[in-house]
């Protein structure tokens, strides 16, 4: 296939492509690092990256991908069980990692190659076919253990290209960076994506809503990021001055990876008049949907299906909901060049993913409003509550209880109920541990907004909600530990 970073081979050389903190490489200096490392990787069968947020990580996966060999991202931050699985699993012939690099036991027994970001090499002609694999990436273990999707070159310039054409993403784009390195999100979007548009990315370390206001106010144009990001930057907006003078002066503000609670984005745009725009994807089939920067601008909506991709909602009984009546649920199945091609060792789990005409089938539950733009409802497993005859999601109660004052954070479960199948659990960080909101306060709130039979039945108070490192709600945890 051709070049997945055209950039590289003929781009502008002195352009700045990466940036994290004080380090920075221009175009020329990436392909001649990449390029280097690719060199030295071309007789290896798969590599682990040890994907801490650094220049290295971005140049190790470059250098891979330019050498045709698929690229292991690992969590610096997992360690034990979940990472002694995730290399066992897949089973890579050496990690690299950033000079120095302290690396725990599970890694002890692999080959090493330092990324030296300074190395001066060429960039190689990419021989790898467009379905050969580039990537294995781990979910995000939200409602199981990580499973390795082998990511095919064509999906990583299918999925970015879509992207290009829903947000007009060019190369004169800067996007600033605060997520991990070893998702979809912060990886494919965050970094490939820069770098085959022939951008700029700005990493920053990690993320502060400082660091965004400083970024957006010297010349940066795009932030992606994750709820609980927006979430802090709606907390900060009253106190922040630059920070709404950033935001309001951005391109594009785009949210991902979970549902963006409905009361952040209408906080967001009430201090600086710009929307977040949301879209949709998974670790198996990179990006679906998306709202597009020159479309209709929906609150509580992930858009349309993406350039090539075929999206579709199946009810329980196998039919497909026709027409878009913004009410019959169904599964969100997705067919395309956008997919994943199986799970590492896993044919079991690859069979039962795949209906028996191709579709995907991503356990996510949406409806369709009239303008075709997908409604996410939950996932199938756990935001789905079948209370007194009605299927009710989680998420909208979710959005209902984070309206109220004495609510921080929210999540809303289901648990078995004698008379009405299930009934609603209300999960509540209260906005002041010293006087929480009743059961009787929050399940009036919510009655008054949603409809009586939405209303929590049970209450829990937590100090926090257990979230994974990309700030998702593990609900799993919030069940096993009731
Ligand atoms: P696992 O598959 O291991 O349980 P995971 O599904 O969280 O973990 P990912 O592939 O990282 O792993 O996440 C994909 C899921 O994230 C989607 O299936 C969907 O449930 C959720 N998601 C992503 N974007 C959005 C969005 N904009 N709104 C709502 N949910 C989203
Ligand atoms: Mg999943």
């Amino acid at each position: 296939m051709s070049s997945l970073f055209p950039a590289l081979a003929d781009g502008p050389g002195e352009r700045v492509a990466l940036r994290f903190g004080e380090r920075s490489l221009t175009y020329g200096a990436l392909a001649g690092a990449a390029g280097a490392l690719a060199a030295r990787l071309r007789d290896a069968g798969r590599v682990a990256v040890w994907a801490t947020p650094e220049l290295e990580t971005a140049v190790a996966v470059t250098g891979a991908l330019l050498a045709g060999v698929p690229a292991v991202p690992l969590n610096p931050r997992s360690g034990g069980r979940e990472l002694a699985h995730i290399v066992t699993d897949s089973a890579p012939d050496l990690v690299l990692t950033a000079p120095g690099a302290e690396v725990p036991a599970e890694l002890g027994r692999l080959a090493r190659i330092e990324v030296d970001a300074c190395a001066v090499g060429t960039v190689p002609e990419e021989r790898a076919g467009d379905t050969d694999p580039a990537l294995v990436v781990y979910t995000s273990g939200t409602t199981g253990p990580p499973k390795g999707a082998v990511i095919p070159r064509r999906a990583l310039a299918t999925t970015l290209d879509a992207l290009a054409d829903a947000w007009q993403w060019t190369g004169d784009d800067v996007l600033v960076h605060g997520l991990p390195l070893f998702h979809v999100h912060g990886l494919v979007l965050g970094v490939l994506g820069p770098l085959r548009r022939g951008g700029a990315v700005r990493h920053l370390g990690r993320f502060g809503t400082e660091g965004v206001a400083r970024e957006l106010n010297d010349g940066a144009t795009m932030l992606f990021g994750v709820p609980t990001m927006y979430h802090r930057i709606a907390e900060a907006l009253p106190d922040e001055p630059e920070l709404v003078k950033a935001l309001a002066g951005a391109r594009l503000l785009v949210s991902g990876s979970a549902a963006l609670p409905v009361h952040d984005h209408e906080r967001i745009l009430a201090a600086t008049g710009r929307r977040v725009i949301e879209r949709y994807g998974m670790t198996e089939t990179l990006m679906n949907t998306s709202v597009r920067a020159d479309g209709p601008a929906g609150t509580g909506t992930v858009g349309v299906p993406l350039p090539g991709v075929e999206l579709r909602l199946v009810e329980e009984d196998g039919t497909e909901v026709a027409g878009y009546d913004g009410e019959t649920v169904g599964e969100i199945q997705v067919r395309g060049p956008n997919l994943f091609t199986e799970y590492l060792n896993r044919p079991d789990a690859t069979a039962a993913a795949f209906t028996a005409d191709g579709f995907f089938r991503t356990g996510d539950m949406a409806v369709r409003e009239s303008d075709g733009g997908v409604r996410i409802v939950g996932r199938k497993a756990t935001d789905l509550i079948k209370s007194g005859g009605y299927k009710i999601g989680a998420g909208e109660i979710e959005n209902a209880l984070l309206e109220h004052p004495g609510v921080r954070e929210a999540a809303v479960t289901g648990e078995p109920d004698a008379d009405l199948g299930e009934r609603i659990v209300a999960w509540i960080v209260p906005a002041d541990p010293g006087a929480p909101p009743s059961l009787e306060e929050l399940a009036g709130h919510v009655a008054r907004r949603l409809a009586p039979h939405k209303r929590p039945r049970v209450l829990h108070l937590l100090d926090a909600l257990p979230r994974n490192d990309m700030g998702k709600i593990m609900k799993r945890a919030l069940v096993a530990d009731a």
